[in-house]
């Protein structure tokens, strides 16, 4: 479970630029669930993942990850967190230029078959030898989010992880985001503008202005297969 208690985000504080990107929220992220948040440009999702990955301290308030405040930890503790049991899904993809996609995915790890076989069933097994400006951002992002999976993290936040893909391919990524989040009860946390992304979901976040407008549960969570895109 992760808690959020009264959390704000300022950027530049005390700065003639100051910026208010999060206003004491609170809300509660459950274990194994997948919570959708959605908002317009600019609302704060971007920067609620962040603060709640450890990504981006927080001005002000409390987060709790299985009942250890995360939002105090030094930074070696944070990173180690980060190591183990977090993963992100950038909206910028943020791979390493100088590493070729295999690299990228693998890092310091030993290379994962499985992670092949999707690389394959995904259509990029012909890019892994690639530097990512050799490649698609469509490219890019199904690395992006192979590079994820390959941590096998209990918990994935995911900013726009289908942002540049299209609708055949959207559903492969979400069909085993599903998969990992039904069977090894990984909690994932994603942000997208693609409202069908909500009825494959178990909580809806709606952001609006820094705050949390509303919070609903899906009594009619659907499989990636039933839905209509
Ligand atoms: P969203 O993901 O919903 O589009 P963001 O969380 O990226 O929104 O941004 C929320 C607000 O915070 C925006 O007005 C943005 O300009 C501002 N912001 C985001 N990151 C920074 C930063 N590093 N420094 C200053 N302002 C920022
Ligand atoms: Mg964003």
């Amino acid at each position: 479970m992760i808690k959020i208690k009264n959390i704000s985000k300022i950027y530049n504080k005390g700065k003639f630029n100051e910026f208010i990107a999060l206003k004491s929220i609170s809300c509660q992220i459950e274990t194994g669930s997948w919570t959708t948040v959605v908002g317009a440009s600019g609302s704060g999702k971007s920067t609620l993942l962040k603060c709640l990955s450890g990504l981006e301290r927080i001005s002000a308030g409390e987060i709790y990850l299985d009942e250890e405040k995360i939002s105090e930890l030094s930074e070696k503790k944070l990173l180690l967190l980060r190591k183990n049991k977090i993963s992100f899904i950038f909206q910028d993809y943020n791979l390493i230029e100088d590493l070729k996609m295999i690299e990228n995915i693998f890092l310091d790890t030993k290379v994962d078959d499985s992670i092949l076989t999707l690389a394959n069933d995904w259509g990029v097994d012909d890019v892994l030898y690639r530097f990512p400006n050799e490649c698609s951002g469509g490219q890019r992002q199904k690395i992006a989010i192979l590079r994820a999976l390959n941590q096998k993290s209990s918990i994935i936040f995911c900013d726009e992880p289908t942002g540049a893909l299209d609708t055949k391919s959207s559903k492969e990524v979400l069909k085993v985001l599903k998969q990992i989040n039904k069977e090894r009860k990984t909690t994932i946390i994603m942000v997208t503008h693609n409202t069908l992304i909500e009825k494959i979901s178990d909580y809806v976040v709606t952001v609006h202005d820094g705050e949390i407008l509303s919070y609903e549960k899906n009594n009619l969570v659907t499989e990636v297969d039933d839905v209509q895109w």
